[in-house]
């Protein structure tokens, strides 16, 4: 007799994007014909670059002959792909060993996999608003408690508001946590912590035997040179912290599929020396993950370096003219908006007295541009939604000049 998981069943419904969906959906039934504009997922849109391409269709043609074929790989990814990641971390000044990355199919299955190293009755901290993966596998490890309508939040977890006074940056848990969930530059704010505001994190860890999980899937949105891209920028945060890093955004490979976590040798938690953490997740990805895909990792070898470095990082900035566009497009309307400037998300406060959800249906109702109501990412986002830069350039064009068509201005009063 088999039973289910009931720990799924408290999983809030009603997940966000699928919502989202279903709106969009029963407004083009309603309005046939008429295009929508999407500002509002993560999701990449131009190609490829040729470099990666390149690298991907050589070692296609490896396969392809009995001589050079490979099947399974290294269990923490190709050698040369973690030698070149450990290079790429040099250039910010962060040494790590080769054999402290582990090469996966993405940050997401990572980030949702990494609180299996961790005691079940782990008390977490989360942003809040947060990247919904955080706080859907903790609810389904069982350390989240029920989900309270009422207060909109789970009843175990620690919420760390992140709001618009304090730039969006949470302040340490005033209570003791175990795990602590850090988005940085932030999805869906677009904030981006400084090196002091990270280090107040990395000291509350170290004191409270805490472990940060530090998710930095954008970091190569970061221009300003005085902001940290790997929270190892910060001394002491090896004894803490594990990293977790995608292609998808950086390379465009959210089709592709490539991703890293650093767990460092030297992190150590309340019961555990150094190294025992390293080992478990070895332990882990061995048994239970079969590896990234080779051609992918070409793929990402070919990102890190010379001409595919440059066309990763002008992939980047094509992104990051659209949230300036986003930027500058909503301002001009009135809107107040943070973020856009570090990372691909402009989070725009909504006009007074409406609810995210309210502006994301004017938005489609009048603009036929969908944007992402802030509410979806937790209690503290309920006011934003967050617009994406992730479109083709003339297509966010297009939709801020509707924006600035047809938002009447008595709805920003
Ligand atoms: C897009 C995104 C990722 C990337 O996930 P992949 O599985 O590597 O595509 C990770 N974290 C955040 C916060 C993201 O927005």
């Amino acid at each position: 007799m088999a039973s289910v998981n009931g720990e799924f069943r408290k999983l809030a419904a009603g997940y966000l994007f699928p919502e989202i969906k279903r709106r969009v959906n029963e407004w083009k039934a309603l309005h046939p014909g008429v295009s929508v504009l999407s500002l509002g997922i993560g999701n990449t849109t131009e190609a490829l670059s040729p470099a990666v391409v390149a690298a991907i269709k050589e070692r296609a043609e490896l396969l392809a002959h009995r001589e050079t074929y490979t099947g399974y790989g290294d269990e923490q990814g190709e050698p040369t792909l973690r030698e070149a990641l450990s290079g790429y971390y040099k250039t910010l000044g962060v040494h790590l060993q080769p054999d402290e990355f582990f090469i996966s199919d993405g940050a997401k299955a990572d980030a949702a996999n990494i609180q299996q190293l961790f005691d079940s009755h782990s008390v977490v901290a989360v942003q809040d608003p947060a990247y919904p993966v955080y706080v859907d596998s903790n609810v389904v490890a069982g350390r989240a408690g029920t989900y309270s309508q009422q207060e909109e939040r789970y009843t175990n977890l620690v919420y760390l508001p992140c709001v618009e006074e304090k730039g969006f940056i949470p302040a340490v848990p005033a209570r003791h946590v175990d795990l602590i969930y850090l988005c940085n530059p932030n999805n869906p704010t677009g904030a981006v912590a400084t090196k002091s505001q990270l280090k107040d994190f990395v000291d509350y860890a170290l004191e409270h035997k805490a472990v940060i999980i530090y998710d930095a899937a954008y970091s190569e949105y970061i221009s300003d040179p005085n902001l940290p891209r790997s929270i190892y920028e910060i001394s002491g945060a090896e004894l803490c912290a594990i990293e977790i890093n995608s292609f998808s955004k950086f390379s465009g490979f959210t089709g592709v599929r490539l991703g890293w976590t650093i767990v460092p040798k030297s992190l150590g938690c309340t019961d555990s020396a150094p190294g025992e953490l390293h080992r478990m997740w070895f332990r882990r990805q061995s048994t239970f993950f079969n590896g990234a895909s080779n051609l992918a990792q070409s793929g990402g070898l070919a990102a890190l370096h010379g001409d595919g470095l440059a066309q990763s990082r002008s992939l980047v900035a094509y992104y990051k003219e659209n949230a300036r566009i986003i930027r500058q497009g909503l301002q001009a309307v009135g809107l107040t908006v943070h973020g856009g400037t570090d990372s691909p998300y402009v989070w725009t406060r909504v006009p007074k007295g409406m609810g995210s959800w309210e502006f994301f249906d004017l938005l489609l109702d009048q603009c036929h541009v969908v944007v992402t109501p802030g509410a979806g990412f937790g209690p503290s986002g309920e006011g934003y939604v967050r617009v994406s830069s992730y479109g083709h350039k003339e297509d966010v064009e297009a939709a801020m000049a509707s924006i600035r068509r047809n938002l009447r201005k008595e709805d920003l009063e």
